[in-house]
């Protein structure tokens, strides 16, 4: 029996003990200065992460209020908008508009693939009256992640509106929100900005708002413009959940200490060391190899039946310790996942690809041990400034 889980999930991640110990600080009146002080520096720290100078506006929810936000403010029943869906969460985008009356013509990539910038294109050259596009940028069903450079520079190009789930790839991977002109950029306080769950927070452009005030899907508790008018004046419309705010703030504090190209680079560091050590001992990866996520690997099932995976999956929980995630959807039994976002560094790393190997091993799945942490050392290595310059004699 393990003392302590390492929960590698993508999502609710670990949070950092200084995390921990300021989200258990008292409560204070919402409508209070204290309240002002907190949100303004959330929204600081969230224009910092997100690279951009649009409103940032909070509301109590897990990550789909915050996509379910989007929807219910930017569309009108009956409207035609492109959902994008490369996996479990784009299906679920598009499921919501659904829900609320919208046409959603669904452009769907077989899961495992990223989208395809001119699929894109073609898509809306078909629908000349779809106005607004719905894309994930990094689908935590696949682990893969889009490149929303050019994606956005097709759906801009075209002058749409682009929305984007970003809740799990913001603050673990580059995603310029102003430099790519993206108009609603969601994220959630529980994956890469070391929180629990209970934030939604949302990047809301000018253009966006615009948009707000002419669709016509009925929004009350998600209404933008509302909360804007209340994040203006330091507080929200709703009581919102203090202690998962006072945890953010903290967790964004430790985020611009590090600073951001940092945090990105260790979570490629990271990241490519989980891939080199899993590759290593022959697992296969379901992404291919130019979209692979920084925040999240899906890895083929090595177990000959879903009910082996199963087994194994639960004795590294059990045995070990190691919390990881099965697959999602059509993904259920197929694949396991490897959550390396937020609180993790080079040691997790180690640590995680020796377990699996353990567990591994343990299954009769495989014969010899130690394969993942050598390569995973050798990414190490090979990405640290050198310790002294080549042929430096020793
Ligand atoms: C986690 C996640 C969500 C939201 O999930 P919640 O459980 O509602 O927080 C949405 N999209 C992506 C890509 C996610 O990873």
């Amino acid at each position: 029996m393990a003392f302590e889980q390492q929960l590698r999930v993508p999502g609710p991640t670990p949070i950092p003990e200084r995390v921990m110990r300021s989200a258990a600080r008292p409560m204070i009146n919402h409508r209070g200065p204290d309240a002002a002080v907190i949100i303004r520096d959330l929204v600081d720290g969230l224009r910092w992460g997100l690279q951009t100078e649009n409103d940032i506006l909070l509301f109590p929810a897990s990550g789909t209020g915050g996509l379910e936000a989007a929807v219910a403010n930017l569309f009108s029943p009956g409207e035609a908008g492109l959902f994008c869906s490369i996996g479990s969460f784009g299906d679920r985008w598009a499921d919501i508009a659904a829900a609320y009356g919208v046409e959603a013509v669904r452009l769907e990539i077989p899961w495992g693939e990223a989208l395809d910038p001119e699929d894109v294109d073609r898509v809306l050259a078909e629908h000349p009256a779809i106005e607004k596009v719905c894309v994930t940028h990094n689908e935590t069903s696949t682990g893969v992640v889009n490149d929303m450079r050019s994606i956005a520079a097709v759906v801009k190009g075209r002058g749409k509106l682009l929305a984007v789930d970003s809740v799990s790839g913001a603050g673990v991977m580059p995603l310029p929100v102003d430099e790519l002109g993206l108009d609603v950029v969601v994220t959630a306080s529980q994956k890469g900005w070391m929180a629990p769950p209970g934030l939604a927070m949302i990047a809301v452009s000018p253009a966006a708002y615009r948009a707000a005030a002419a669709a016509r899907c009925p929004s009350f508790y998600f209404d933008f413009a509302r909360q804007k008018g209340f994040i203006d004046q330091g507080t929200t419309f709703t009581t919102p959940p203090l202690g998962v705010m006072y945890a953010l703030q903290e967790g964004l504090a430790m985020l611009r200490e590090e600073g951001l190209e940092n945090v990105f680079a260790r979570h490629q560091r990271v990241a490519d060391m989980i891939r080199a050590g899993l590759v290593a001992i022959g697992l296969r990866l379901l992404a291919p190899e130019a979209h692979r996520s920084n925040a999240v690997t899906a890895v083929h099932s090595p177990a000959s039946s879903p009910e082996q995976l199963k087994a194994f999956l639960a004795a590294l929980r059990t045995r070990h310790g190691l919390v990881l995630a099965g697959g999602q959807g059509q993904l259920a039994g197929r694949v396991f996942r490897v959550g390396h976002l937020g609180f993790i560094e080079e040691r997790d790393a180690y640590s995680i690809l020796a377990t699996i190997e353990q567990g591994l091993a343990d299954h009769g799945l495989l014969s010899r041990v130690g394969l993942t942490v050598a390569a995973a050392q050798r990414v190490a290595r090979g990405t640290q400034a050198a310790p002294e310059p080549a042929g430096a004699g020793r």
